[in-house]
């Protein structure tokens, strides 16, 4: 995991992987399973003041994260040193997984939470085998995976932005990361609103949130605004004279659109208002077709 410090990215460059990636998790893991993961990890899971024993209170954070992702039998072992990167995991056949933390996590106990919500996950991956091509997008998948899975809000907390003092853990932005949490908000019914220590993670969340619910207004779901909806019947008509002129097409006309929740494409037949069901995530869908 790397740390972002003096050029902090922001907006929504990674957004088609981590789209992906959500896709990616709710056909590795299933709705059923996916459901599993209601509850994320509490502030009071993570807490971790001077007085407890670093290395203990280290082992302490990564039982939180293991229970979380549901790995009772892995076990993490924990290392400082100094280094390049936040935190580097070793992913072998376990049961046990060497983590080693960078050695300014001695001095910001606070974040090592975020740090291990990260890296947990990659065992989390690991296990389940599934990854993406590349070390840029496996990195957002793990990012992505711990944010849904309940963990990673910690990782959008620990941004914080002092001038030189500025910190970002993991590879998404922050609003990014707020994007995530929002449809894992909107998915569980949960609100992760009153978590956030860092103010500038809980604006990030709230820009999240607006790209997140304007993927739910999107024609033709019924939630869309008129202006979206004018521009999909201009679309739909012309797409009905392609379609009519077309000879000797008798397939009725039909659109295709992202779920909201999955992000898989869904398709529907063009004909008025109807309800159509996510065949991955489930989710019931309001459509004005
Ligand atoms: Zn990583
Ligand atoms: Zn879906």
């Amino acid at each position: 995991m790397t740390t972002g410090g003096s050029a902090i990215a922001h907006g929504f460059p990674h957004l088609d992987t981590v789209r992906a990636a959500l896709t990616a998790l709710f056909r590795r893991l299933s709705h059923d399973t996916v459901s599993t993961f209601p509850t994320s990890v509490l502030p009071v899971d993570v807490a971790f003041d001077d007085d407890e024993d670093l290395h203990l209170g280290a082992q302490r954070v990564a039982r939180a994260m293991v229970r979380q992702l549901h790995l009772p039998d892995a076990r993490i072992v924990i290392t400082f040193r100094e280094m390049e990167h936040a935190a580097t995991v070793e992913l072998t056949a376990g049961p046990e997984y060497f983590v080693e933390l960078n050695d300014r996590f001695r001095r910001h106990r606070k974040d090592i939470g975020a740090a291990l919500a990260h890296e947990v996950t990659h065992v989390w991956l690991h296990r389940l085998d599934l990854s993406f091509p590349g070390t840029r997008d496996n990195e957002i998948l793990t990012d992505t995976a711990a944010t849904y899975l309940g963990a990673g809000w910690l990782l959008l907390d620990a941004y914080r932005e002092h001038g030189p003092f500025s910190q970002k853990l993991g590879y998404l932005t922050p609003e990014e990361f707020g994007y995530v949490l929002a449809k894992r908000a909107a998915f569980f019914g949960e609100d992760p609103s009153p978590w956030f220590t860092s103010p500038q993670a809980y604006d990030a969340y709230t820009a999240g949130r607006a790209r997140a619910e304007q993927d739910a207004r999107r024609p033709p779901l019924a939630g869309a605004g008129w202006a979206a909806r004018l521009r999909y019947a201009k679309d739909r008509r012309a797409a009905g004279t392609a379609h009519r002129t077309a000879p000797g097409t008798g397939t009725p006309l039909r659109v295709s659109f992202p779920c909201p929740v999955c992000c898989q494409r869904i398709r529907v037949p063009v004909r008025g208002r109807l309800q159509a069901r996510c065949g991955l995530c489930k989710t019931l869908l309001d459509c004005d077709t």
